[in-house]
């Protein structure tokens, strides 16, 4: 059993105030892996002090110097990528491979890619040719409380903690309690990285605690937060006393329009991109939406695509799909599967209890629902397990008013051949990312929804802009171009 109750504040490893002990569940065996500590507000306080006390200095540096962090940090968390892979597997049941191919790496991809948007951020900047002594200067926010959830936990803490850090903010992480090892490991390359102490702190806690405690605290000047609708409208009414900043990046019910003149891989591929992570990522394409003509042939593939695919442990190598990450998560994708079978949704494929031969761990048979209508449970409600809803429609009109009906606006998907229609859809499409034809959005780009889906940006500029003030200057010399 692994021991990891301490949390990383003001540069070094400490005890809890008060012992709050939680055991960590591998969901491939569904046995307790790690005992971690719970922090109560005696550790928040400690951390968010730190935070603040070492604020000035870091935010004052220049940018070049912070950069050099980030590139030290870069480097440690290379160096640990196949530790970094083994906690992410164990935490939350990635399949060992994934999590060697995908998971570690898109921490490796947004510390790089916040360095070369840093590289390219100006933190002065002209108001226009208009106003020759005006400025906007990007000033950093403050002290920065981090919330992040289990299902791709170093993408979502790379992506606040190196943009954070780049433009001159220090913070406090609270990770997932449910895969709180991978931030453990992403402290001590922090640590390893020499980084100036109290620039980073990690707490680990619950959401009632140290989330709720990181949410009111008024030396926290924003949240950022990834994770659900539910937790995102808790911490927005929680922070509201303290006027704080709140980024929130949340659940998604992402559409993908499939034409008649699609690739025809389209469909194996949209089916894949849901089962991915186990269907756990928030900008899975759960709802896919076929025009009619093509319609029994996509169910078809979508069928056997999912029969195709295995599931086994997470400690196993290959590229199956694992467990999903939680008893709690597996009841409540059954309780979906239920709920689309007693809706009269048409099950093709998988449905409900456990893939043949597993009987130990949270594992789910990659599901297919047909004959889905928008109105249906299925199609309203994030699964967040390896569950595909089809819709059939039969005009690009009645395409898009399923698509855009729905809280949720994360990231919707196109498949179509014509290019006229992709640049109509992607205009209509009412979510902060439209991907078409497979294709995937390159770096730099922000990461973020609208509505149910949040109000963050994240990655790219926008990641740094995230993290900033913007502050007007009239009165500034001509002479003085910037930094
Ligand atoms: P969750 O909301 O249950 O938990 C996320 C984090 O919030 C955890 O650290 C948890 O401890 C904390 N938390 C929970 N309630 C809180 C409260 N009242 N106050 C403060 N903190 C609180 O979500 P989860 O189950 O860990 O993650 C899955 C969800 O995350 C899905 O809805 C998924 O779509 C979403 N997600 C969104 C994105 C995105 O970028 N839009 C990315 C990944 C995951």
């Amino acid at each position: 059993m692994l021991e990891r109750r301490q949390f990383y504040i003001d540069g070094a490893w400490v005890d809890p105030a008060e012992s709050r002990d939680l055991p960590v569940t591998d969901p491939s065996t569904e046995e307790e892996v790690a005992i971690i500590s719970l922090g109560g507000q005696a550790d928040t306080d400690r951390a968010v002090a730190a935070a603040r006390a070492a604020f000035d200095d870091w935010a004052a540096r220049p940018m070049a110097e912070r950069i050099g962090y980030l590139e030290a940090l870069l480097e440690t968390y290379e160096a640990r990528a196949d530790a970094m892979a083994e906690a992410i597997s164990l935490e939350m049941g990635a399949p060992i491979d994934l999590a060697r191919s995908s998971q570690q790496p898109a921490g490796t991809g947004h510390i790089q890619a916040a360095i070369a948007a840093a590289k390219q951020f100006d933190p002065v900047r002209p108001l226009g040719s208009h106003a020759p002594t005006d400025r906007i200067l990007m000033d950093p926010i403050g002290v920065v409380g981090m919330i992040t959830p289990w299902n791709w936990p170093m993408n979502q803490v790379t992506l606040k903690v190196a943009y954070a850090a780049a433009v001159g903010c220090t913070m406090v992480l609270k990770p997932s309690e449910i895969a709180p090892l991978s931030s453990i490991v992403f402290a001590e390359c922090v640590d390893a990285a020499g980084w100036p102490r109290g620039v980073f702190n990690m707490v680990n806690g619950d959401g009632a605690g140290v989330g709720t405690q990181l949410s009111v605290h008024p030396e926290v000047d924003m949240v950022s937060f990834t994770g659900s609708t539910r937790a995102g409208i808790a911490i927005t009414k929680a922070a509201a006393d303290t006027l704080k900043r709140v980024s929130l990046e949340l659940g998604g019910k992402g559409a993908n329009l499939v034409f008649a003149d699609a690739d025809e891989r389209a469909v194996k591929r949209g089916t894949r991109a849901v089962f991915n992570n186990t269907g756990q990522s928030c900008n899975a394409p759960t709802r896919m939406l076929v025009e009619r003509s093509i319609y029994d042939d996509a169910v078809e593939i979508a069928r056997q695509t999912a029969e195709e695919t295995k599931v086994a442990s997470g400690h196993e190598p290959g590229r199956h799909i694992g467990p999903v990450v939680s008893q709690q998560q597996w009841d409540k994708v059954q309780g979906l599967i239920q709920q689309g079978l007693d809706e009269g949704a048409r099950l093709v494929a998988g449905g409900l209890g456990r893939p043949e031969g597993l009987n130990r761990g949270y594992f789910v048979r990659p599901t297919v629902f047909a004959d889905v209508s928008n109105d249906m449970t299925i199609a309203r409600e994030e699964i967040f397990g390896p569950v595909l809803s089809i819709i059939p429609f039969e005009t690009e009109e009645e395409a898009v008013k399923i698509a855009n009906d729905t809280e949720y606006g994360l990231t919707n998907y196109v498949q179509s051949s014509d290019a006229a229609r992709r640049v109509r859809l992607a205009k209509r499409l009412r979510s902060g990312m439209v991907e078409m034809n497979g294709k995937s959005r390159a770096q730099g780009s922000p990461f973020g929804g609208m509505k149910a889906s949040g109000n963050g940006r994240e990655g790219g500029v926008w990641g740094l802009d995230e993290f900033c003030e913007v502050k007007a200057v009239s009165g500034w010399p001509e002479d003085i171009a910037a930094e």
